[in-house]
């Protein structure tokens, strides 16, 4: 490893506007309602995020029916099924929708598209809490593509009427090739092309790219079930750069270091920046560093809190 190690830093990298709306509705709540607030799911996937909100008085559960009668109830960013809220609304629970805009608008869409009569496509993996959200909006059983593999073995009703929808964290890049197949495959398909696809995600990825370009080895700090951060992970990869996910400093691993003088850092939409202050200090441990930051995208988007909210400062 040399003695000095040059690292540059993503940009942009880190909290999405959802995820900075979401971790700002629970905090909120907590000063506004005292704790323990509920939250369904994650509210965002980072242990770091999480942690600090358990810290704070946040209750995670996985089902609604594990928050106690009159609880304030919080869905996390990913968005929840109609069966969700509804079990909520049946018990009167006092609920905060941290649903990301964005996925709202992917609801919105899948939900247009079965009031014209179409069968739905939904472009997304498998388990996510987005995918089961956005599949429990309509009352259909959509159709779940994964991979452009699973093109030619979908099996539809009409392909005459199909629409698609695409998860918000999958990136342009990883959706057009599905997209493509599938357009190829039933040529009258309708969908929204790439607006559903979510800024910071493509924002973040474009910028990972252009990283590997400058650097010899590159970290993402995020968490295992992070969908986003995996897939910087990934594409540090494929751009033949070494590309390890971490949580954050404990994760790090010297040898790693070995033979590189160029460090690339990036940080998945739900890792907050606190954890990038903790690894550069890790990796001081093994070398003196020297930080930059790449020229990257500019970020300015900021989603409205809920009004019940607005008064808490
Ligand atoms: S990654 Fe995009 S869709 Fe997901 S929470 Fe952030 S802004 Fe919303």
């Amino acid at each position: 490893m040399a003695e000095k190690l040059k690292i540059v830093l993503a940009k942009p990298r880190g909290f999405c506007a959802g995820v900075e709306r979401a971790i700002e509705i629970v905090e909120r709540a907590l000063k506004k309602y005292g704790a323990p607030v509920y939250i369904r799911h994650e509210i965002v996937h980072n242990k770091f995020v999480v942690q600090d909100l358990k810290a704070k008085g946040a209750v995670f559960v996985d089902d609604v029916s594990d928050v106690p009668d009159g609880a304030i109830t919080i869905f996390s960013a990913h968005g929840v099924s109609e069966n969700v809220e509804n079990d909520a609304l049946s018990r009167n629970l006092p609920v905060i929708d941290a649903t990301c805009p964005l996925v709202k608008k992917v609801h919105r869409e899948a939900q247009r598209n079965e009031e014209k009569g179409r069968e739905i496509i939904l472009i997304g993996h498998k388990d996510h809490p987005e995918v089961e959200g956005t599949s429990g909006r309509v009352k259909q059983k959509v159709v779940l593509v994964e991979s452009v593999e699973d093109v030619s073995n979908v099996s539809v009703k009409d392909p005459e009427n199909l629409s698609y929808v695409t998860q918000t964290t999958l990136s342009v890049d990883d959706t057009k090739n599905i997209i493509s197949a599938l357009k190829e495959r039933f040529p009258n398909i309708e969908g929204p092309d790439l607006r559903d696809i979510c800024y910071a995600t493509q924002n973040r990825q474009d910028a990972v790219r252009q990283l590997s370009k400058l650097v010899d080895v590159v970290f993402v700090i995020g968490s295992k079930n992070s969908s986003n951060s995996n897939r910087l992970r990934d594409l540090g990869e494929e751009m033949g750069k070494n590309s390890y996910l971490i949580n954050g400093p404990e994760d790090v691993r010297q040898e790693w270091l070995v033979g590189k003088s160029v460090v690339g850092i990036t940080a998945g939409a739900s890792a907050p920046e606190v954890l990038l202050e903790q690894v550069l200090n890790k990796i001081s441990e093994f070398a003196e560093i020297e930080i930059s930051t790449m020229e990257g995208a500019e970020e300015n988007v900021k989603f409205k809190l809920p009004e019940q909210l607005m008064d808490v400062v």
